[in-house]
C-alpha cells in the first residue's frame, strides 16, 4: 500500500516529540497544519516521504525543529532562524509582556534591543507598538541578516538595526526602555552540550564563569542610556534573580523587581 500523510505521520510521531512530526511534514509539503488534517488520506508522493525521513532521523539525532524547518512562531511572528541564532523561547515572550506595559501605547517612545538575534524581542514590539522606534543590536552580522529579513517580511519599518556589542552602537543615546535576552549560562554548564543548546551560537548561550559577564556589563552601561524614568528589562537563569536585583541596585536602579515565567522560576528583572 503506497504511504499516506497519515501513515507517514504516524510512524515518526512514534519517534519525536509531540507536535514535530507535524511541523517537519508541513514545511516539506509547504503546506499548513490544517491542510495536513484535511489530507490525511493522500498518498505522500515517494520524493517527499524520502525528504520528511531525512528531517526525521536529523531531529531524532539531536537537530532542533526551527532549524530543519528555518522558522520558529515567536509572539504574533513567524521568524526566520538558523545556526547564526538563538531559537526564541516562550520565556522570551514574558519579557515582552513586561516591556509593552511600560512603553504607552499611544504616543512616541524610543526603545532598544540589545542582542537582537533573530529579532524577536525588537520585532515583537515593534508590531506592538507602531509609534516606538526600536534599535536593535547584535555583535554578529549573520544574525542581524536574520533580523533584517525578519523586519522585512513582517512589513516593520520603525526597527533600526545596528552591529555591535550591547550598548556599542547607541553611543550617546538615551532610550525609555532598553531590553534584552543576554547569554546568561555558566561556561562549562552541562546543559550546553545537552539538547537544542547544543546546535545554538555559544555566543548566544555562554557568559562567564557564573553566567553573568553580560549581564554585569549591560547593567553597568544602562544608567547611561536610559531617560528619566526609563526601564531596563533583562532575561536571566531561573537562579540568578537574587543577584540581577542586586547589580541592578548597585548601579541606581530603583523599583527592582523580578518577573517568573510561565513555571513560575525567576525569568525576567526590571528597573
Ligand atoms: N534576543 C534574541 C532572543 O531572545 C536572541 C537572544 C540571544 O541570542 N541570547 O531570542
Amino acid at each position: 500500500m503506497p504511504e499516506t500523510i497519515d501513515s507517514a505521520l504516524r510512524q515518526a510521531r512514534a519517534r519525536l516529540a509531540p507536535g514535530e512530526a507535524e511541523l517537519l511534514l508541513a514545511h516539506v509539503l509547504g503546506r499548513d497544519h490544517g491542510w495536513l488534517y484535511a489530507h490525511g488520506t493522500d498518498p505522500l508522493a515517494p520524493a517527499d516521504a524520502e525528504r520528511f525521513e531525512a528531517l526525521v532521523a536529523r531531529r531524532v539525532g539531536g537537530e532542533p525543529v526551527a532549524y530543519l524547518t528555518g522558522r520558529r512562531g515567536f509572539w504574533t511572528l513567524d521568524l526566520q532562524v538558523g545556526p547564526d541564532t538563538l531559537i526564541p523561547r516562550p520565556e522570551t515572550e514574558r519579557l515582552v509582556e513586561l516591556a509593552l506595559e511600560r512603553i504607552p501605547a499611544d504616543g512616541p517612545s524610543r526603545v532598544a534591543d540589545l542582542g537582537t538575534g533573530s529579532g524577536a524581542i525588537a520585532l515583537a514590539i515593534a508590531s506592538e507598538r507602531p509609534q516606538a522606534r526600536v534599535v536593535a543590536t547584535d555583535a554578529s552580522p549573520a544574525a542581524l541578516e536574520v533580523a533584517r529579513t525578519n523586519a522585512a517580511e513582517a512589513g516593520l519599518a520603525n526597527v533600526e538595526l545596528r552591529q555591535g556589542d550591547w550598548f556599542g552602537p547607541l553611543a550617546g543615546e538615551r532610550f525609555d526602555l532598553v531590553a534584552g535576552n543576554p547569554p546568561y549560562i555558566a561556561a562549562g554548564d552541562p546543559h550546553l552540550a545537552q539538547g537544542d543548546l547544543r546546535h545554538e551560537p555559544a555566543a548566544a548561550l555562554a557568559s562567564g564563569p557564573d553566567g553573568l559577564d553580560d549581564i554585569r556589563s549591560i547593567i553597568a552601561a544602562a544608567p547611561a542610556h536610559l531617560r528619566p524614568g526609563g526601564w531596563l528589562l533583562l532575561e536571566h537563569g531561573h537562579d540568578q534573580g537574587a543577584a540581577v536585583r542586586a547589580l541592578l541596585r548597585e548601579a541606581g536602579f530603583e523599583e527592582v523587581e523580578t518577573a517568573t515565567d510561565l513555571e513560575q522560576r525567576d525569568r525576567v528583572s526590571l528597573g
